[in-house]
C-alpha cells in the first residue's frame, strides 16, 4: 500500500458540485486536464490540452482595455479578429487577473491533493447522506495517473465512494495501478470498429478495448456510449458495443448518452471551430430503438446517466 501524498499536484480545470450523474448519489466531479483522444463531439474542448487554456467571452467584455498592456507577448488588441491572437498567446493567465468582468478566464490550474480535498470536504455530508462521493473525469484522468491515484486514496481515507470516467487510453500498468482505487468505473466506448474510432477520435482503439477488459476485472464497471449521429448511431455499431460489453467481467449495464451540443459555445470561447458544426442535439426518443438493441443482448440500458 503506497503512502498518501497530499502535496502531489495535478492540473484541474473544473470542480463541479452537486452532480447526480457520473456515479451513485450526490457527487462532486473533479475534471483533470489533458486527453490522448480528440473526439470530434468532445463537449469539454478545454480538457484536451495538458496546458491551461484561455477563454474569451466577447459578450462580457466592457472594452476597458485593462488587459491589453499586461499581456507579455502583445496577444491582445482590439484590432485582432476575436480580440486574442491565439498564435501569440502563451496562456500565462496574466490578463485574467486584471479583467474586471471575467471576460478573460483561464481554464486549468495546478492544485495539490490537499487543495482539492479542501473543496471536496464542503460536500462530505451530502456524500454520506446520499451514498455519493467523488468522480474523477476529464479529459482523461489516467493521463495524470499519480495525482489521480493519490486523490482517490485520499477520498477512500475519508470513507467516500470513488468513481472515474475514463477513455481507457492509458498504459496497461497505469490501469492496474489506479483502477483498484475506483469503486465505480464509467468506461467510455465509442466504437468497436478500429477505422471509425481512429477517424473520429484520432486514436486506435485496440489498447482501449484490451484495457476495458482488464479494468472491468478490477472493479465494478458500466459502459458508457456517447451516441453520435453518423459515427456510432447505427444498429450494427451499438450492437457491436453491447456484445463487447458482455465480454467485460461483471458488466451488466450500458449507458447511452445522446449527442448534445453543449461544447459548441466553449469552442467559440477558445477561438476554435466546433468539429461537429451546428449538428443538433440527439433527442432521447431517437435513441430508444438502440436501447432496445442493447437490452436484446441481455444488458440493462439507461439513456443518459
Ligand atoms: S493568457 Fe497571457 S499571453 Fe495569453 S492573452 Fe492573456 S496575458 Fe496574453
Ligand atoms: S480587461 Fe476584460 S473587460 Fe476589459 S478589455 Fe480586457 S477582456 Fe474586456
Amino acid at each position: 500500500m503506497s503512502e498518501l501524498d497530499f502535496t502531489a499536484e495535478g492540473t484541474v480545470f473544473d470542480i463541479q458540485r452537486y452532480s447526480i450523474h457520473d456515479g451513485p448519489g450526490v457527487r462532486t466531479i473533479v475534471f483533470l486536464k489533458g486527453c490522448p483522444l480528440a473526439c470530434r463531439w468532445c463537449s469539454n474542448p478545454e480538457s484536451q490540452s495538458t496546458e491551461p487554456d484561455l477563454f474569451f467571452r466577447a459578450s462580457a467584455c466592457i472594452g476597458c482595455g485593462k488587459c491589453i498592456p499586461v499581456c507579455p507577448v502583445g496577444a491582445l488588441s482590439r484590432d485582432n479578429p476575436g480580440f486574442v491572437d491565439r498564435a501569440k498567446c502563451i496562456r500565462c493567465g496574466d490578463c485574467t487577473k486584471v479583467c474586471p468582468t471575467e471576460a478573460l478566464k483561464r481554464a486549468g490550474r495546478r492544485m495539490s491533493v490537499a487543495e482539492v480535498m479542501q473543496e471536496l470536504r464542503k460536500d462530505a455530508i451530502h456524500y454520506r447522506r446520499s451514498g455519493g462521493g467523488v468522480t474523477l473525469s476529464g479529459g482523461e484522468p489516467l493521463l495524470q495517473a499519480a495525482f489521480a491515484k493519490q486523490l482517490l486514496m485520499a477520498c477512500h481515507e475519508q470513507g467516500w465512494n470513488t468513481a472515474m470516467e475514463t477513455t481507457g487510453c492509458a498504459p496497461r500498468e497505469v490501469i492496474r495501478e489506479v483502477i483498484p482505487h475506483v469503486d465505480h468505473l464509467l468506461m467510455d466506448l465509442k466504437s468497436i470498429d478500429p477505422a471509425v474510432h481512429q477517424q473520429n477520435t484520432g486514436v486506435d482503439n485496440r489498447l482501449i478495448l484490451e484495457n476495458a477488459l482488464i479494468a472491468a476485472s478490477l472493479t465494478h464497471a458500466v459502459v458508457r456510449v456517447p451516441v453520435v449521429p453518423g459515427v456510432n448511431d447505427s444498429p450494427a455499431a451499438i450492437t457491436a458495443i453491447a456484445r463487447f460489453a458482455k465480454l467485460m467481467p461483471g458488466v451488466d449495464t450500458v449507458h447511452l448518452l445522446p449527442y448534445h451540443s453543449f461544447g459548441e459555445n466553449k469552442y467559440r470561447l477558445l477561438g476554435r471551430t466546433c468539429p461537429m458544426g451546428a449538428l443538433p442535439d440527439l433527442k432521447p426518443e431517437a435513441v430508444m430503438p438502440l436501447k432496445t438493441l442493447v437490452e436484446a443482448e441481455g444488458l440493462r440500458c439507461v439513456i443518459g446517466g
